[in-house]
């Protein structure tokens, strides 16, 4: 009996992706993971190392010795827990960054790789579907219009309690958009086979009814196991 599902949710920053993943994974019981988490955790420990992201050697070394772990809804790297500290708006433009790093996305994706290699996934990032996982099972890309997903981002950092200017916030995910699918190794791009969802009009239950259904349809054509 084949012990493997995977689904692959791709697509940039505000197209409620992750809280939409999240969701589906909980409904259908399978791991969720955030590969989108582990790049801002990479990439805030290597800032904190003083390693710039020109340093190919010094990013090598530090590679070379890293240990990330995800344990429930938590990241560590080398044991300590950086979940909190990922999330603060400084380490957007630094994950993205030092995610554009070959050596650095040879670590990750073979880690992905490993987490995603057995059991019953929701894996979410800008690769999934294209480089990580090229034959998930289902594929997913979730996109939105630019001030759409500002505009979630804004009132994001403002739940949070960060003052932040709408346009400004607008600027920078369009900087991050511009860099992450640019980019020479692996870029944001929407895999052929993907599932496209714009999210600007619709409400989250409704995206989520529709990946619900798909993905329900797919398990229904043979057993993977899950
Ligand atoms: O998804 P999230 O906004 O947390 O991702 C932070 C950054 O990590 C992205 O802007 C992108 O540069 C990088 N990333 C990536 N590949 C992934 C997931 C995230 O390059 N699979």
């Amino acid at each position: 009996m084949r012990r493997r599902f995977i689904v692959a949710v791709d697509g940039p920053s505000g197209s409620g992706k992750s809280s939409i993943s999240k969701l589906l994974a909980n409904e259908i019981g399978f791991s969720y993971i955030d590969t989108g988490a582990m790049y801002r955790a990479v990439a805030l420990k290597a800032h904190e190392a003083g390693i710039n992201p020109d340093d190919n050697n010094g990013l090598k070394k530090f590679c070379s010795a890293i240990k990330i772990m995800t344990k429930g809804g938590s990241i560590f790297v080398n044991g300590d827990d950086v979940t909190e500290r990922i999330r603060e708006p400084f380490v957007d433009p630094i994950a993205s960054e030092y995610s554009s790093r070959k050596v650095i996305r040879d670590l990750l994706v073979d880690l992905q790789r490993r987490l995603g290699g057995h059991g019953c996934i929701i894996m979410e990032g800008r690769d999934i579907g294209t480089v990580v996982f090229p034959s998930a099972d289902v594929k997913f890309y979730l996109d939105a219009m630019d001030e759409v997903r500002a505009l979630r981002r804004y009132n994001e950092l403002l739940e949070k309690g960060v003052k932040v200017d709408y346009e400004r916030v607008l600027r920078k995910i369009r900087d991050r958009d511009l860099k992450d699918s640019t980019r020479d190794y692996s870029p944001l791009k929407r895999s052929e086979d993907a599932v496209y969802i714009d999210t600007s009009r619709i409400g989250k239950e409704e995206v989520f009814e529709i990946m619900l259904k798909m993905v329900k349809e797919k398990l229904s054509n043979g057993d993977p196991g899950c």
